[in-house]
């Protein structure tokens, strides 16, 4: 059982995936090799060390959603947002090197890591020596946030946690209903922001020319509501079983808050229909 947040899935949203892993685990032939490391290539790892980078629906036990991981490399992974300066770069360069995972605190002790790493983050030339060849693939863990704030956002979600409508869908639709200038303003702006994630009142303010986030929602959820409503498409629900139409268009979540830098509740929008309004030019159909 995991209780904490990773790439914006809650501990809860990750333990649901347990059970398709363990039925994929014991579908393993025990007689055959464990799969090699998926990221350092140690071909000596326990067979059941899987890491999941997505806990979307439907789930997969194979890359790019789950990766099978060593021990050494799936404890960087996760230990990555708190390591010290330049640590998990210092590991990646000793990877890239062909090292194993298991290799690299017997080869650079507390102090060189320390000495490494500094000199990493401080933009120094630090070069390891080559190890063995590197096996062929894609350095995915290379793509990997060390931003906080990706462990508790939806932004950070490889795929929205249930499917939504493909762009072609979102494009016909939006065609089919209408939308209004002012509707087409809002997705623009959404799909524009940093991470597709904006919280109401920057809409209010940035497309309707007020203040108040109760603007934006009934703007948006009208919008969204009348989505759902031409697809047929089932919406998230409250706990009172009363629909949240926004959910067609982007996935709530809620940013670490403080008195001194308070944050609001935050929507990311779907990428297929963020993709039809990235660019600044028209939308066909919509308009
Ligand atoms: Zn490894």
């Amino acid at each position: 059982m995991v209780e904490t947040f990773y790439n914006g899935y809650s501990g809860k949203q990750r333990n649901s995936t347990a059970k398709p892993a363990r039925a994929y685990f014991a579908s393993l032939d025990p007689t055959a090799p464990p799969h090699p490391c998926a990221l350092c290539g140690d071909p000596d790892r326990p067979p059941t060390q899987w890491h999941s980078e997505d806990y979307s629906l439907p789930v997969t036990i194979a890359p790019p959603q789950t990766y099978p991981l060593c021990n050494a490399c799936h404890g960087r992974i996760h230990k990555r947002f708190k390591a010290p300066a330049g640590e998990w770069e210092l590991f990646c360069r000793h990877v890239d090197a062909g090292g194993y995972g298991r290799e690299f605190t017997g080869l650079y002790a507390a102090p060189a890591r320390k000495r490494m790493g500094e000199a990493i983050a401080a933009g120094l030339p630090v070069d390891l020596p080559a190890i063995r060849p590197r096996p062929d693939g894609p350095a995915w863990w290379r793509d990997l946030s060390l931003d906080p704030e990706s462990l508790i956002a939806a932004w950070a979600r490889p795929r929205p946690l249930r499917p939504r409508p493909d762009a072609d869908t979102f494009r016909a639709a939006l065609s089919s209903i209408g939308v209004s200038p002012k509707e087409e303003a809002i997705l623009r702006f959404h799909a524009a922001a940093r991470h597709r994630s904006v919280t109401m009142r920057a809409v209010a303010r940035a497309v309707l020319n007020t203040d108040r986030p109760t603007t934006a929602n009934l703007a948006y959820g009208r919008l969204a509501r009348r989505l759902c409503e031409h697809l047929a498409w089932d919406p998230d629900r409250r706990d009172d079983g009363s629909p949240i139409w926004m959910s067609i268009v982007a996935e709530g979540w809620t940013p670490h808050s403080t008195p001194q830098a308070p944050r609001e509740f935050e929507w990311v929008m779907v990428p297929t229909l963020a993709a039809l309004f990235a660019s600044p030019s028209g939308t066909p159909g919509v308009g």
